[in-house]
């Protein structure tokens, strides 16, 4: 695989089962997300992204299609892939008795990162939690919590880092916190795959943008190129979805 590719999906598809019920939530997805870009998965509600994003971290099984990330197939060496995925989910779950620096440091006691090679101190500075590692988690707005679960998804140091909804529910200026930590962690060389429902905070940040609907993939290009032909990203996204 080229080296510059990051990720790549071929031929994704997903069927959930439920009883006699088929829902298809990816319908043969297929994209390649560019090492060191900051990557948008875009759609509306039901759209398939955490379907996607689930099957990255290894909690849903696809039904076919291959998917290989930096370099290794989901499917031959699982571990390689979850070594090189950092993921911060959808809902936001963090220990709340502990502090931001012990969370840290047992996170990387999971990885088995020696002591002498963690990074705790810095990813506590990329993610603006630095004056509050030692307060208690539960103490944390919800804003802080996101970059906290953003900073331990980076405890293992993964080439590739994911973000499922970080800002829903966050206010504006702890959303403009958190996008600043994500530029910071992009600058520092780590690649971003992003999704969010807030548009312009898409076009703002993202390099390029997929789009998907009922599991489709509807558009896929640079940001500039989408914003060409239309004011804003919200018309490109009710053209595309008839939402
Ligand atoms: P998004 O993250 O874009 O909002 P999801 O991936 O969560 O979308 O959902 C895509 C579709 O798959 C939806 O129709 C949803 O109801 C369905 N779905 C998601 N998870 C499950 C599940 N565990 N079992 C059955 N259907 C599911
Ligand atoms: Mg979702």
């Amino acid at each position: 695989m080229n080296s510059s590719i990051a990720l790549k999906a071929e031929n994704v598809n997903k069927i959930y089962r439920q009883g006699n019920e088929k829902i298809q939530a990816l319908k043969n997805i297929s994209f390649e997300v560019r090492a060191g870009e900051i990557f948008g998965l875009l759609g509306p509600n039901g759209a398939g992204k955490s379907t996607f994003i689930n099957i990255l971290a290894g909690t849903v099984n696809k039904t076919d299609g291959h998917i290989n990330v930096w370099g290794f197939d989901l499917d031959k060496n699982p571990r390689q892939v979850k070594a090189s995925l950092g993921i911060v989910p959808q809902e936001i779950n963090v220990d709340p008795f502990f502090s931001p620096k012990n969370l840290l440091e047992i996170q990387a006691g999971l990885y088995g990162i020696k002591k002498k090679d963690r990074i705790t101190k810095k990813i506590l500075e990329l993610t603006n939690l630095s004056d509050k590692a030692n307060a208690y988690t539960r103490n944390l707005s919800g804003g802080m919590k996101r970059r906290l679960l953003v900073a331990k998804a980076m405890v293992h140091q993964p080439p590739i880092l994911i973000l499922d909804e970080p800002t829903a529910g966050v206010d504006v200026e702890l959303r403009r916190k958190l996008l600043e930590s994500v530029r910071a962690l992009n600058k520092d060389g780590v690649t971003i795959i992003y999704t969010t429902h807030y548009l312009k905070e898409a076009s703002d940040i993202c390099d390029r943008i997929a789009i998907i609907n009922s599991g489709e993939l509807v558009a896929l290009n640079f940001t500039k190129e989408l914003l060409k032909n239309n004011s804003d990203l919200e018309e490109v996204f009710i053209n595309l979805t008839n939402k």
